[in-house]
């Protein structure tokens, strides 16, 4: 059993409050209605099913088989990332609720920017924590964020950190301010609420497969951070037993190092930030800093329905490292010109060990969760990337 609300006594009628009013816009047609607009006019949607011929190419074996796979632009929505899909939806409810202010967590600053864009142009004022060192690595997303008109309040410590006082500052103000998470992770109803405007991504993918091929597709691959773009894409799938889901988590410098991101590899259950899940924790059952060179993906937790799926083995996790995923970053960009998010980068990783051992012509759909121009520092500030420009 994943999940729950583990929280302070005081929480849980807020909480049942938001359960409630969630529960009535997944039924409510206007809502609905409004959304899909939001999301199409404003947010870019549907976003392209990308067939990459030159990505599926360099997976050919001698004889010129191999899988086709295909990109799910996410990285082509408003504000860089699927999170404006979630952060639309939560600011809609949050404007209906009646509620004025809407506080958030970031860690690389994408959900702090597409939470800042939902409030903007709804009027309400928003908050942001993010931890100081998350701070000076993605500074472009700072700016973008003031620019919107957020307050960012900077946090000791990383985004596991801002999540804290976050929701500190949450339960200080209950009765103006909503919390807007951007993880399946939290206490329920936030895992769900965000799996349910997540999960476009999916349905779009259906809808796109069958006009492409007439079929669904073979093999699924997200990155794994708190699991929202993955349970996105895999949601609509998970009753279909031929469908492969699979989850690539961050091995930063490597399992054995202990600075890594891989929860659902090297974890263990626990309750953190109001829910049971698999976590990163010491021998005394503290919590662990995550690593990731991919800072979308520094999260010690993970969604309770992405443990399930790891337990029950309907999805299946791995793990590319640091290294990897800047590899395939660059890969992506020489063979396709995307430059995708070094997050998304882990699941286009983890192509290199995945393909050699797929059947001939097998459809892969691999979700490029964002866009990567905010890595740019990173990427340019890495050796073994920059040595290998012209
Ligand atoms: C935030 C983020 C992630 C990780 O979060 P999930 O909840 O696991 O999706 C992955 N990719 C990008 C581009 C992100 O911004």
């Amino acid at each position: 059993m994943y999940g729950g609300k583990f929280v302070p006594e005081t929480l849980i009628s807020s909480l049942s409050e938001l359960e409630t009013e969630f529960n009535s816009v997944v039924r409510d047609a206007e809502f609905q209605e409004e959304l899909a607009k939001t999301l199409r006019d404003y947010g870019g949607r549907e976003t392209p099913l990308y067939l990459a011929q030159r990505l599926s190419d360099h997976y050919k074996k001698g004889n010129g088989e191999g899988p086709v796979i295909y990109l799910k632009r996410e990285d082509l929505n408003h504000t860089g990332s699927h999170k404006i899909n979630n952060a639309v939806g939560q600011a809609m409810l949050a404007k209906r609720m009646g509620l004025r202010s809407v506080v958030a967590a970031t860690g690389a600053g994408q959900h702090g920017v597409a939470t800042a864009a939902a409030c903007a142009r709804l009027a309400l004022e928003c908050i942001v924590y993010m931890g100081t060192a998350d701070m000076e690595k993605q500074p472009q997303n700072v700016m973008s964020m003031k620019l919107m008109g957020a307050q960012v309040r900077s946090v000791e410590g990383n985004f596991k950190d801002a999540t804290s006082q976050a929701i500190r500052e949450w339960i200080g103000n209950l009765e103006t301010s909503y919390y807007l998470s951007g993880m399946v992770a939290g206490p329920h109803p936030c895992p769900s609420m965000v799996r349910e405007f997540q999960s476009v991504i999916g349905k779009e993918t259906r809808k796109q497969a069958i006009e492409r091929w007439g079929g669904k597709p073979d093999v699924l691959v997200a990155c794994v951070g708190s699991g929202s773009n993955a349970l996105g894409l895999f949601h609509e799938f998970i009753r279909d037993e031929d469908v492969r889901l699979i989850g690539v988590e961050g091995a930063g410098l490597g399992l054995d190092s202990g600075k890594h991101s891989a929860t659902l590899a090297m974890g263990e259950v626990g309750v953190y930030h109001g829910a049971m899940s698999y976590l990163l924790q010491s021998t005394e059952g503290q919590i662990v800093g995550a690593h990731s060179v991919a800072v979308g993906l520094e999260y010690p937790g993970v969604g309770p329905e992405l443990s399930f799926l790891k337990d029950t083995r309907r999805a299946e996790f791995y793990n590319v490292t640091d290294e990897e995923a800047l590899h395939a970053c660059q890969r992506l960009c020489r063979l396709e010109g995307i430059l995708p998010a070094l997050e998304a980068s882990h699941a286009v990783a983890f192509l290199e060990k995945l393909c050699p051992t797929l059947p001939n012509k097998a459809k892969v759909v691999v979700n490029c969760s964002g866009r990567g121009d905010k890595d740019l520092p990173t990427l340019f500030n890495h050796d073994s990337i920059n040595g290998l420009l012209n």
